[in-house]
């Protein structure tokens, strides 16, 4: 068979990859396992007596539809309801904390999720006839040394790079991969010279994926569990993925070599930030973990992050879409600088005047560096200041008052 491109798709399978010898390892280690519950799962039923639970839904009877994450030390469990009936319930894990043998059959799996997720793992028991299959994997994130080639060949989804299941990034960078690869296929069918696209797109594909690798799962599953953190965490990863990775993309941005260089500022400035928000909150975590309870938070009540989802329903011109950029780097600052705030009201001796003007490509929780490294800076945000451009941040960050005494 001969073609003038080859695009893979065979997802683990790797056929391109393997046969080139590009495979690459990445630091990051995940392993899962995962089945279905035939009859599907009303999480409801475990609080259905607890008024105040059931007052934060609209309506009972409707939290079934939802997707649900039990989070602890080093994993998470996904409940996904399938359209089908059944829901999928899966463990991901990184084996520092929870080894592979411990999940790998269907009955270690059920032991495990007794011993972690107890009521689910109960549910599951009582129902186990109802269980209709079991899957798992191993070690099962990994880069790729190159994804496009000036050869006419390109791999897509998972042939070619996979990061982990939680978020989803696996769909999105589908996405990314796709819409390059078109426009190069498109362009070299047009009898274009796309030599220069090709390394260049192939190159900003490969570096979205390592930098969302490194700050957003390497080394962090440790942290899954802390609910503080965690919740930070998440409200922070949505800001940068709506604002760096969605915007551009539902605005057919992506790919766009020219754009890239005009918004490379302020995704540069998002990135500092982001850099040392990550190790922040390893820190924040080292600090030890705080119990709450009866906590809640709610995203949509942020507009700094619900306007940044809301953005992408909207068409922009390229001068306003660049003007959300700046806006969008100065919410992540903004929102840096607050956690900040409250993750160093936890060192000992309280350190951290309320006053100082932050630098947040430069939080950190070593105080010991702070004068060294340059966090404080006169053109830098006050708590005051990061309240201000990030208005009813509180609400999405737990509140104090749901501290278990
Ligand atoms: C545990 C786990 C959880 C995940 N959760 C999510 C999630 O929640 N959201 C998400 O977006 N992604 C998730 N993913 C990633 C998800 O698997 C991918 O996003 C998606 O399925 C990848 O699609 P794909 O087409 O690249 O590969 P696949 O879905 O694996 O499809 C590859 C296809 O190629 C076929 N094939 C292989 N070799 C050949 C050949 N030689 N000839 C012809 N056909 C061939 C295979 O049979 C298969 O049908 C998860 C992955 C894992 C392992």
């Amino acid at each position: 068979v001969t073609a003038r491109w080859v695009v893979d798709a065979t997802g683990p399978v790797q056929l391109l990859k393997r046969k080139l010898g590009l495979e690459r390892q990445v630091e990051h280690t995940i392993n899962a396992a995962w089945f279905r519950l035939g009859g599907g799962l009303d999480l409801e039923q475990w609080g259905a007596h607890d008024e105040g639970w059931m007052g934060r839904m609209e309506a009972p009877g409707i939290r079934y539809r939802s997707t649900n994450h039990l989070m602890g030390q080093g994993y998470w469990v996904w409940l996904i309801p399938l359209a089908s009936g059944p829901i999928s319930i899966g463990i991901v894990a990184d084996p520092r904390f929870h080894k592979f043998d411990e999940i790998k059959e269907l009955d270690s799996a059920l032991e495990w999720l007794a011993r972690h997720e107890p009521q689910l793992g109960a549910t599951v028991a009582e129902r186990r006839d109802q269980v209709e299959d079991f899957r798992k994997v191993e070690d099962f994130a990994y880069g790729s040394e190159r994804v496009f080639s000036p050869d006419r060949w390109a791999m897509t989804g998972v042939s070619g790079v996979f990061l982990d299941p939680f978020y989803s990034p696996g769909s999105d960078f589908i996405g990314y991969g796709n819409t390059m690869i078109t426009q190069l296929i498109e362009r070299d069918l047009a009898g274009e010279d796309i030599g220069d696209s090709v390394e260049a797109l192939n190159g900003i594909f490969l570096f979205q994926f390592d930098r969302a690798l490194g700050a957003i799962y390497t080394n962090n599953y440790q942290f899954w569990g802390n609910a503080e953190v965690m919740v930070a965490k998440v409200l922070f990863d949505h800001i940068m993925y709506w604002s760096i990775l969605c915007l551009p993309f539902y605005n057919d941005k992506t790919g766009q070599l020219e754009f890239a260089g005009k918004v490379l500022p302020h995704v540069q400035r998002m990135g500092m930030t982001r850099l040392a928000f990550q190790q922040l909150l390893r820190d924040w975590h080292d600090l030890g973990e705080r119990e709450w309870s009866n906590a809640i938070v709610s995203n949509s009540a942020f507009p700094g992050v619900w306007d940044r989802l809301t953005d992408l329903h909207k068409s922009f011109t390229d001068e306003e879409l660049e003007a959300r950029y700046e806006a969008n780097a100065e919410i992540v600052e903004a929102v840096a600088v607050v956690i900040f705030h409250r993750a160093a009201a936890q060192l000992p001796g309280r350190p951290l005047p309320g006053d100082a003007r932050i630098n947040p490509a430069k939080i950190s929780l070593h105080p010991e560096k702070w004068e060294k490294d340059g966090l404080f800076d006169e053109h830098g945000l006050t708590l005051e200041d990061a309240l201000a451009r990030a208005p009813g941040v509180e609400r999405a960050l737990l509140d104090e008052s749901a501290l278990s005494s």
